[in-house]
């Protein structure tokens, strides 16, 4: 069955082919045989899966169940889920069990889906690559030696080895798209209010945008169709309808005009990377589409200006984190003082000390100016380059990511070295645009993402340029051969 599109699931349903209980069983079977290896879940909800799949079942018995009624997923361990642990990745958070459901999280359960679990991610969604998780790393299915991308690699990795159907991500700076690369799967991030951040644990508000991790643009369209949409407890959500993602996959792309931005083919890209994308790029002229090179000129002020901008919203999001009211707090504090700093140093791992650090500092009176200031007014002139190439073209291409998967340990020492490998990503998240990443081919065993960039709510087209190279290859149908059968 875990070979099978949600699609193909749900009418598997409809059909009483199998019932969500024993469609929830083969997942929670699959990730008990399985997940020793790869460390993609923190929590499984073994016993409240089955539950919302008995639920689901007499939904669908009694002819209420709509479309994703009883099909599974996971959520990142980013989202608060009532009753049960959101960790957020980190040990700060390892205590906490919240004490109410993400608007992410209210739209599945009203949908009938069934929450196998919550995935292992970066801590705080700080990361590339999934090492800075306090519950450790997780491992990629396509190698086990490499890092499944982060920060929502835990939801990469079990999508990849169908430890789940579909599952969420966020993405701040590429946290969908590139695990999504590295792990051969389809992710799509949405526009900045697409889909509501209440109860998603804030990283960098002005960035953070919760999306889909699945196994193709199909797919995707069905799930992002059910968590996007208006919320009013997310000041930044976006009152607009949502349209029927499914509707639009199969339209003519005959006449799409692509933009391929110079920039993103120079010298920091992988070859074998490039070839893939070229041949990526060649499908689509035989659709008819017309290729041309444009200019993103700011393109490499995108790293630096994000780690300005993310890191001084952090600081502040973090800061909640005091050890009083709720999460990690250290043993026999002297005063409040010792409270506050042991439980802080205790309970945050490096690379978030680090963002805290910078983020504090850039935003300190006297440096304000210097760094908070001119990473708002380099957002701006990045946000402008996309708006002057969506004159000219309806998407833009290039690759996820630089380079396929890396080895665990190869960059975890180099924290520049590790934020360079979101030089295509992070560009969008600034500028607020969607992005979705779709498995284009392999370099050496380990998989490549095409990255489609487009406009301001484009996610229709977005999903339909994706459906219509994933009806002309099939590299999104690939599963790893250790975790087949
Ligand atoms: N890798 C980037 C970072 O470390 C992006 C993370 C994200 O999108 N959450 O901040």
């Amino acid at each position: 069955m875990h070979d099978k599109s949600i699609s193909e699931l749900a009418a598997g349903l409809r059909a009483r082919e199998f019932s969500s209980v024993e469609l929830t069983r083969h997942y929670l079977q699959r990730i008990a045989r399985y997940d020793g290896r790869l460390n993609s879940y923190i929590t499984v909800c073994e016993e409240r899966a089955l539950e919302q799949a008995a639920a689901a079942d007499r939904a669908l018995a009694a002819g209420d169940a709509v479309s994703l009624t009883g099909i599974p997923l996971a959520q990142k361990d980013i989202f608060c889920t009532d009753g049960v642990k959101t960790s957020c990745g980190s040990r700060m958070l390892d205590n906490f069990i919240a004490p109410y459901d993400a608007g992410v999280v209210e739209r599945c359960d009203a949908a009938g889906m069934v929450m196998l679990g919550k995935t292992n991610m970066d801590e705080f969604a700080m990361g590339s690559s999934n090492e800075t998780s306090w519950y450790g790393p997780v491992r990629n299915p396509w190698d086990t030696d490499a890092v499944p991308g982060g920060s929502s690699g835990g939801s990469a990795a079990a999508v990849a080895a169908c430890l789940a159907p579909v599952a969420t991500g966020t993405d701040t700076g590429g946290s969908i798209r590139q695990p999504a690369a590295l792990c051969g799967i389809t992710g799509i991030k949405p526009t900045y209010g697409r889909v509501s951040r209440w109860g998603m644990i804030a990283f960098a508000s002005s960035l953070d945008q919760g999306g889909v991790m699945a196994r193709s643009a199909e797919d995707a369209a069905l799930l992002l169709k059910v968590i996007a949409g208006f919320d009013e407890r997310d000041s930044t959500s976006a009152d607009r309808d949502v349209p029927d993602y499914s509707a639009a996959l199969n339209r003519d792309l005959a006449g799409l005009r692509i933009g391929l931005p110079r920039e993103y083919f120079t010298d920091g890209l992988d070859t074998g990377v490039a070839r893939v994308i070229e041949e990526a790029i060649s499908e689509y002229r035989k659709m008819g589409a017309e290729v041309r090179e444009i200019s993103l000129p700011n393109t490499e002020l995108a790293v630096p200006t994000y780690y300005v901008i993310a890191p001084a919203e952090c600081s502040s999001n973090l800061s909640r984190f005091d050890g009083v009211r709720f999460g990690y707090r250290c043993s026999d504090p002297a005063d409040l003082e010792d409270l506050y700093k042991r439980s802080r140093g205790e309970g945050f791992g490096a690379e978030v000390k680090r963002r805290i650090m910078v983020g504090t500092y850039a935003l300190s009176a006297g440096y304000y100016d210097a760094y908070y200031l001119k990473a708002q007014q380099l957002r701006r002139l990045i946000r402008d380059d996309f708006a002057r190439a969506f004159e000219e073209v309806d998407v833009i291409m290039g690759p996820t990511s630089p380079t396929v998967a890396f080895n665990l340990g190869e960059k975890s020492d180099d924290p520049v070295a590790m934020y360079l490998s979101d030089i295509y990503t992070i560009a969008v998240n600034l500028a607020g645009l969607p992005g979705i990443s779709v498995p284009a081919g392999f370099v050496s065993g380990r998989p490549v993402g095409l990255q489609i960039i487009g406009n301001y709510f484009a996610e229709e087209r977005l999903l339909n340029v994706a459906y219509r190279f994933q009806q002309a290859t099939d590299w999104h149908r690939r599963i790893p051969e250790e975790f087949r059968g």
